[in-house]
This record gives structure tokens, C-alpha cells and sequence, in this order.
């Protein structure tokens, strides 16, 4: 079996949240697992990412704000998003990671993933909010464009809460495709099928959102209906996924129901989407999933998935899951109806 790059770093463990769902006895968990398994796994410490690389999402307001609030002996961004001392060094490692993973997917032709808190998704350019300090996952994409030539990126997003920071950056950009599904009418309220993106961006930002209990059947065609043969056109240079793990069946903070077998199933079909189309990657970011021994068994399955065959899932679909799809497949007509299944 090939190797793939698991990004971990002590500095992770500091970032302090008190008591807390995002704590860090997730990482500790998950990394005791996977050095217990037999999975052939490089472990990498990443470097510390340049201010002038986050500055390439987020304001220098935010980022000082961020940075302000560690020094000064911690505090919060808003109710739910803790900064403690040292939070601010922490975020700059979780860039770090995906800028090196970003890096050495498209330089070596890696996969990675990468175990790293503070998570990354809901930052949005001038602020942090859902547990979330930096953009580690669209500061990697918008690198990787300005940096190394990437000319698409596409962007999964598979955790249970909307990525609504990710949407923000790339949102008028039609060099990044974002594709995800999440559950409805949950944090943080927006990820709507009716927001596709703006200006030139209109049709590259792609949203299912879910009915409560929803799973692998829901999954299984929004991949092989939707994503995969939008990614076809597209035609990405680098894959990022967002990988939480608050969507598996039993998370506390979620309310949908997949199973472990259906992260090897994604994890397997995009890797196959990436020698299909020629793509770096797949670099996973780790972002939610708060039961640390349910995020182990998936994050296992995740990394079986880019070596081995996905394996089956079920294809199960319930009326409410089926309506959600031919609703996002109707609102795709547009832009993407030629290559729909
Ligand atoms: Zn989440």
C-alpha cells in the first residue's frame, strides 16, 4: 500500500479551549489510533505559516485581533470560538500544514491529511467564528493559485456544518469549485442550494443541504450524480477536501447518520477523481467531529480510502433525501446541466 502523510504537530494540543467539544483530546485520540494501526503512514511536522500567507484570505485586522488576544492571556472571538495563549501559534501551524501538504501534493504527488485544530472552515476574511481561527483550508487553495500555478482547485467539504468561510473567500472565484453537503437548517444558517456563488463565480459554489437522519445513500448519489461529473468538467489542478467528522452517525453536534465505510467510499472516490483528471492530492483537512472514537474509525477509513478500492455503500435513498437532490440537481440546470447524471 502507498504511503500518505499524516500532518501533526504538539503546538496542536496547546491551543486551549477549557471544557469544550473542540478540545484536544480529539487529536490525541484519532493519533493514538493511527499509530496503533497498520496503515503505512509518514508522520510530518509541519512549519509555521508567514503572517503574509494567512494575509493572503484573511485582513490583517483579524489576523492581529487573533494575535492580540492570545498575548494578552486569551480570551474569545465570539461565544463559541476560544483563543488562548496559545492559540495564536497553534493557527499559524494548521496553515503551515496545508501550505506544506499543498506544496508537496502537487510537487510529489502526496496525499495527505492533516490533524490539525484550531479547525478552519467558518473563518471567513475578517473574522473567526464555529471554533474556527484561520482558514487553513482556502489560505492552502489561494496559495497554491498564487503561488504555485494552480489555475482550479477543486474544495469538498464533507462536515456536517456548512463551510460558510470557505463559500465567503472563493465565493465570486471561479478558480475553486466548492462542492459539499451538510445538514439543513443547522450551524451557522446559511449553505443554502440558492447560493452558488456571484460575479464570475456563479455555478462554482455547490451546497446540498440535508434532511436530520439523512446518510450514505444521500452521499453516494450526491458524488456519483453531482460532484464527481461537475469535477470532470472542471477539471481540478489540486483537491482539498474539508474533512469533519461530526457528520458520522452518533456525532453530539450533528444529526446526520453516515457510517465509517462511507468515508473510505468518498475518501476512495475522489482519490480515483484524481488520477482520472490528473489532480494533486487528495490533502485532507481535519475540521469538526466530537466523539474522538468515532473521528478515529472514520479518519481510518478516510485513509484506507486513498489506497484502497472505496469498497460499497448503501444507495439507499429516503423521499426527503432524494427531494434534496433533484432540488440542487434543478437549481444546476443552468450552469451544469450538460454534464449531470
Ligand atoms: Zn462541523
Amino acid at each position: 500500500m502507498a504511503v500518505t502523510s499524516v500532518y501533526f504537530h504538539p503546538v496542536f494540543l496547546e491551543h486551549d479551549t477549557g471544557n469544550h467539544p473542540e478540545a484536544a483530546d480529539r487529536l490525541v485520540v484519532v493519533k493514538r489510533r493511527l499509530e496503533a494501526g497498520d496503515l503505512d503512514l509518514v508522520w510530518i511536522t509541519p512549519p509555521r505559516a508567514d503572517v503574509v500567507d494567512v494575509a493572503r484570505v484573511h485582513t490583517r485586522g483579524h489576523i492581529e485581533t487573533v494575535e492580540r488576544i492570545a498575548r494578552g492571556g486569551g480570551g474569545r472571538l465570539d461565544m463559541d470560538t476560544v483563543v488562548s495563549p496559545a492559540s495564536f501559534d497553534a493557527a499559524l501551524y494548521a496553515v503551515g500544514a496545508g501550505i506544506h501538504a499543498t506544496t508537496r501534493a502537487l510537487g510529489e504527488g502526496s496525499r495527505s491529511f492533516l490533524l490539525v485544530r484550531p479547525p478552519g472552515h467558518h473563518a471567513g476574511r475578517d473574522r473567526g467564528m464555529g471554533f474556527c481561527l484561520f482558514n487553513n483550508i482556502a489560505v492552502a487553495a489561494q496559495y497554491a493559485i498564487e503561488e504555485l500555478g494552480v489555475a482550479r482547485v477543486l474544495i469538498v467539504d464533507w462536515d456536517v456544518h456548512h463551510g460558510n468561510g470557505t463559500q465567503d473567500v472563493f465565493y465570486d472565484d471561479p478558480r475553486v469549485l466548492l462542492c459539499g453537503f451538510h445538514l439543513g437548517n443547522h450551524y451557522p444558517g446559511t449553505g443554502a442550494i440558492a447560493e452558488s456563488g456571484a460575479g464570475d463565480g456563479v455555478g462554482y459554489t455547490v451546497n446540498l443541504p440535508l434532511p436530520h437522519g439523512a446518510g450514505d445513500g444521500a452521499v453516494r448519489a450526491f458524488f456519483s450524480d453531482v460532484l464527481v461529473p461537475l469535477a470532470q468538467e472542471f477539471r481540478p489542478e489540486l483537491v482539498l477536501i474539508s474533512a469533519g467528522y461530526d457528520s458520522v452517525a452518533g456525532d453530539p453536534l450533528g444529526g446526520l447518520t453516515l457510517s465509517d465505510e462511507a468515508y473510505r467510499w468518498m475518501a476512495g472516490t475522489i482519490a480515483g477523481l484524481c488520477e482520472s483528471v490528473g489532480a494533486a492530492g487528495p490533502v485532507c483537512f481535519l475540521e469538526g467531529g466530537y466523539d474522538p472514537e468515532r473521528v478515529a474509525s472514520a479518519v481510518m477509513r478516510t485513509l484506507e480510502g486513498f489506497h484502497l478500492p472505496p469498497g460499497e455503500i448503501s444507495a439507499k435513498l429516503s423521499p426527503r433525501e432524494s427531494r434534496a437532490l433533484s432540488d440542487l440537481r434543478r437549481a444546476l440546470e443552468g450552469t451544469w446541466g450538460r454534464v449531470l447524471r
